[in-house]
């Protein structure tokens, strides 16, 4: 048991004579981790799973890093599994001799087919047991089951269920189904990586138990590492090899960014206006760029001329924007083996020649389009060059990376532009820059400094680009993206529908989602009736262990994490219910939303992507009252 306090990556490794690590041993850790409570406890589980892996069988290490996020490839590649229920209940009834009718009762009863596999496979007898599935052989069916179609599926299905033991079936059949459920998200894994890592380098100089405690420095410092490297080649494919042959010191240089695999964006903070930029900027060169509304999309093009584009959310949207493709030769100046372009896709109304609003791109279709069935044209309005044949320019200043965009690439009216961009120290300027840019349809502005703290700061939301939105006189400056996790059934003419909802934003370092406000304003009843359609699927039977909220808010049907939703609210106050961001400003309150009121759907961002615990506490702490409330407090100390 990988959960036990004595527990020894080497010696309790029972597959060690075979060196192949049986799926047994995963499932184990699984169940154990969905019966744990704390996140340390669970990173504690899985680094010594994984730290045993790692000694007794390490090629085992990708699968089981893939398995334990339920992806069979880089999450860019979006190889997904998602496989229809009632295919895996006629395999289950198939391999058991259950009926349907039984199967789809007890799923109904227990909301998880897993639970249901597992039982109804342990109660079975067998004439003769089939051989024990090594996690390889189980990771490789899936890979082969995700991309056939038809009844093969269900066979390979069948084939692979028949010979699960006890927890095997659960964990299987929830794999196939698209959701794990034991709550380890991505921050969570590489912590586990890492920590497997340095209980692995010191297992002969320290007892395992105490490996934790007495190098929590280095774990801090490998695992920070391991995000960083992760944050410019998200593949562990890559990654994983890399850390078993190499010093975690190189491990950046040994996985550079390339072409074809996104890099987490560098993001902005929020200002509530002029004045504040200039208080963070004061004399450092800066340059104003429109902020456009659109999508964002980082493009790439490898040594084959091969282009992708991914969205802020490192997904895959190149099938999305065929006739981008299509014309991405024309805005090259000269030859150029290699790229990668940040820029921001907006809606263009071809004959006026100018911007449309977001709304309009939002209703392009996502997947598999048609390039002679395009209704709605777009432009790209460049804003930044992170990569030119076969160079990293993440570590050059803004300054130099804008001026080999430049030299590399020239604007193709009404299909690619560079941002309109201002430099310039000038308050009044800037003001004015603003005011041009809500004419242009834009949203308002990002400021960004030019030559010192200039660099490309990859997944960090960074204080070297402010937005400055348009309506930046509101108290909050900005709106938020929360994530749905409950909702309340509608009264009156909301008969039917939900009426309102529990928001939540995430804690990215707890890895949980916490209360903020409940919703009920902002919606037409169209609206009402798109979100009950849509959220009437992921109703779930209870609150999952990771969400942190109020009993007296309990709603009428909980939902697993599946939307984000941008919201706008009057201001941002302490709360003896809610529990975002509690322990950050306040030890025992969390902070709420007042007036809260629904603007749109936030497609291009996962709920691990909404508005997290720290943003929340930011937004709070630089409200006006609330600043002036802080220095009157520290006069009077
Ligand atoms: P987050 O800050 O979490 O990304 P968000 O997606 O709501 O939240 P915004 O508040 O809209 O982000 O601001 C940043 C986004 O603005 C970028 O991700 C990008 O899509 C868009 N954008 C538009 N024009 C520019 C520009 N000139 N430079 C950088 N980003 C721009």
């Amino acid at each position: 048991d990988p959960s036990n306090e004595s527990y020894h990556p080497l010696k309790n490794a029972y597959w060690a004579a075979k060196a192949v690590t049986p799926y047994l041993a995963l499932a184990r850790t699984f169940q154990v981790i969905e019966e744990t409570k704390g996140r340390l406890k669970m990173i504690d589980t899985l680094s010594n799973f994984f730290c045993s892996v790692m000694l007794v069988s390490p090629s085992d290490l990708v699968p089981s890093v893939y398995l334990s996020i339920n992806q069979l490839a880089p999450a860019y590649e979006g190889l997904e599994l998602g496989v229809a229920e009632t295919t895996l209940m006629k395999a289950i009834c198939k391999a058991t001799g259950r009926n349907l009718a039984h199967i789809k009762s007890q799923t109904h009863l227990t909301g998880d087919l897993g639970i249901v596999a597992e039982q109804s496979r342990v109660s079975q007898r067998m004439m003769f047991q089939p051989a024990p599935l090594n996690i390889r052989g189980v990771f490789n069916k899936l890979r082969e089951i995700a991309k056939i179609s038809g009844q093969t599926k269900m066979t390979l299905v069948y084939d692979v269920f028949v010979a699960c033991r006890s927890s095997e079936a659960r964990f299987f059949i929830r794999s196939l189904i698209g959701k794990l459920r034991i709550g380890i998200a991505e921050q969570s894994l590489l912590t586990a990586l890492a920590t497997a890592l340095v209980k692995k380098n010191h297992i002969n100089d320290c007892k395992p138990s105490k490996i934790v405690d007495v190098y929590k420095d280095e774990i801090a410092e490998t695992t920070l590492l391991l995000k960083t490297a992760y944050s410019q080649c998200p593949n562990y494919d890559i990654i994983i090899p890399a850390i078993l042959k190499y010093d975690i010191k190189e491990l950046q240089e040994r996985c550079p960014m390339h072409p074809g695999m996104p890099l987490r964006p560098m993001l902005a903070q929020p200002t509530k206006g002029v004045h504040e930029v200039f208080e963070r900027f004061g004399s450092m060169h800066i340059t104003c760029e429109w902020k456009y509304d659109g999508e964002r999309a980082q493009i790439h093009c490898n040594e084959q001329g091969e282009i992708s584009i991914f969205s802020r959310n490192s997904e895959n949207n190149t099938a999305k924007y065929p006739d981008l493709i299509a014309r991405s030769k024309g805005f090259l100046k000269g030859p150029v083996q290699s790229y990668i372009i940040d820029s921001e896709i907006v809606a263009w109304d071809v004959e006026r020649k100018q911007i449309l609003p977001f709304q309009v791109l939002s209703t392009r279709k996502r997947k598999n389009v048609d390039i002679e069935e395009i209704k709605v044209q777009v432009c790209v309005y460049i804003f930044d060059l992170l990569y030119i044949n076969g160079k990293t320019l993440v570590t050059s200043p803004l300054a130099e990376r804008r001026k080999l965009l430049l030299e590399h690439f020239q604007e193709v009216e009404g299909e690619w532009k560079f941002a309109t961009a201002l430099d310039t120290n000038d308050m009044d300027e800037v003001q004015q820059f603003l005011e041009e840019s809500v004419k242009g349809n834009c949203e308002g502005l990002m400021v960004k400094t030019l030559d010192e703290e200039a660099t490309y700061e990859i997944a960090k939301r960074s204080r070297n680009w402010l937005k400055l939105k348009k309506d930046y006189l509101s108290n909050v400056g900005d709106s938020l993206d929360l994530v749905v996790i409950g909702g309340y059934k509608g009264k009156g003419r909301r008969t039917g529908t939900y009426g309102g909802f529990l928001l939540a934003c995430y804690d990215t370092e707890n890895e949980e989602y916490q209360s903020i406000c409940k919703i009920g304003t902002g919606f037409t009843d169209e609206d009402l009736r798109i979100h009950s359609e849509f959220l009437g699927k992921h109703v779930i039977p209870s609150a999952k262990s990771y969400f942190r909220y109020d009993s007296s808010l309990e709603p009428d049907h909980w939902f697993e994490p599946a939307q984000v939703w941008e919201v706008k609210c009057a201001d941002l106050s302490l709360s003896p219910i809610h529990r975002a961001a509690i322990g950050i400003v306040d030890t025992e309150r969390g902070i709420s939303l007042r007036f809260p009121r629904f603007i749109r759907i936030r497609d291009d961002k996962s709920c691990e992507n909404a508005t997290d615990a720290h943003q929340v506490a930011n937004m709070y702490q630089s409200q006006d009252q609330v600043k002036n409330n802080q220095k009157t407090c520290t006069q009077m100390d």
